[in-house]
């Protein structure tokens, strides 16, 4: 049976926001609960449709998963590589099998990492961005150590390409060996034909027979706009390639992407804290500040401004995957005290100062905090 899309068992657009995907799936659940619809099997296998549907688009990680392989970021098993997402996103497990896939990597011919099918295996990288590439999505190459299919024999380990086989004289063809421990007999994996029962009669002079051999290469990764740290991306059949034709494993690139010393990026959110003159933030006007996208923009500042106010530019934040929305950009301000002040500058303070002993309303929160105060030693009688 054909799984829904989920967005469409929830009824709600792809680039729908947190609150719209809850208050859909509420709805539904309401609707289709089991306490509501007693011995309705139709209604039983909606509500647990939308649940599992909820479950996946309310995580941000399982909804990029899923935005980017559709119900295949889900299913388990699937032979030897497995699928990252299946069995629990970060479980302790599937960290185990990409630290072994990782050993791989600089490690020796990869026979060892075969699957018994002769499927290669995954294996996984990293590669580190600026945020302002995660922003506007990149290209980049990286090099992935390897093994791939052997160009002498095309992958078939026989010499002159042609495979002809000889029936293992080790195991008889049975592809496993017993041989005397003590007083057991135990079964082995043959290690002539490593089980497979059959030995190829002309083995390739290049690769000795596996059909692969051990190479570096350069791989171009498109990284989409919008990635957040730890975004993996799958590229099927670029992990190692299978021993003699099988088919080459995956290979999974996970994005780091590197601070920024200006922003900071919370969801699609972009962060931004910009220093104002004590006199800019009580006179008010316009700043200037950087956005993501490499452009200017210009926050108006009213008067008396405070330190930690912080106004929001819309649509001036990260980028959404898979989508040309853009989340928005907080400017938080904070408010510099002076300091080494000219004459000029100290006379001026000073005359401001005496102006404003006189003006309770200049400072309103002073003025709150020591009447405040003063009730506070009246009530203790003082
Ligand atoms: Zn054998
Ligand atoms: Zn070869």
């Amino acid at each position: 049976m054909a799984k829904r899309d989920y967005y469409e068992v929830l009824g709600v657009p792809r680039d729908a926001n947190e609150d719209a995907l809850k208050k859909a799936f509420r709805k539904l659940a309401m609707q289709h609960h089991p306490d509501r619809n007693p011995g309705d099997k139709a209604a039983e296998a909606k509500f647990k449709e939308c649940n599992e549907a909820y479950d996946v688009l309310k995580d941000a990680e399982k909804r990029a998963a899923y935005d980017r392989y559709g119900h295949a970021a889900f299913e388990g098993g699937g032979g030897g590589g497995g699928n990252p997402f299946g069995g629990g996103f970060a479980g302790g497990g599937f960290e185990d099998i990409f630290e072994q896939m990782f050993g791989n990597f600089g490690g020796r011919a990869g026979r060892g990492g075969a699957q018994p099918s002769g499927r290669g295996s995954d294996l996984r990288t990293e590669v580190t961005i600026s945020l302002e590439e995660a922003f506007a999505g990149t290209k980049t190459t990286i090099r992935v150590p390897s093994s791939v299919t052997c160009d002498h024999c095309s992958g078939s380990g026989a010499e002159g390409g042609t495979a002809q086989t000889d029936t293992c004289g080790t195991c008889k063809g049975a592809g496993k060996v017993r041989a005397q421990s003590g007083f057991f007999l135990v079964e082995r994996t043959c290690p002539t034909c490593n089980g497979a029962g059959r030995i190829i009669k002309n083995p390739c002079k290049v690769c000795n027979g596996a059909g692969r051999v051990q190479r570096d290469r350069n791989l171009a990764v498109t990284i989409p706009a919008g990635v957040e740290e730890g975004t993996r991306i799958r590229l099927a059949g670029e992990g190692e390639a299978g021993l003699r034709g099988a088919p080459a494993g995956d290979l999974y690139v996970d994005v780091g992407i590197r601070p920024h010393p200006i922003f900071q990026r919370e969801g699609n959110n972009i962060f931004i804290r910009v220093p104002l003159r004590m006199t800019q933030a009580a006179l008010g006007g316009t700043v200037e500040v950087p956005s993501i996208d490499g452009g200017r923009a210009r926050v108006s500042i009213p008067t008396g401004t405070q330190a930690g106010d912080q106004f929001r530019l819309r649509s001036k934040g990260f980028s959404v995957l898979r989508s040309a929305a853009r989340g928005d950009m907080y400017v938080q301000v904070s408010v510099e005290t002076p300091q080494n002040l000219t004459a000029k500058q100290r006379e001026l303070l000073e005359q401001f100062e005496a102006e404003a002993e006189a003006n309770s309303r200049t400072s309103p929160e002073s003025e709150g905090f020591f009447s405040r105060v003063k009730e506070f030693w009246e009530g203790l009688g003082r």
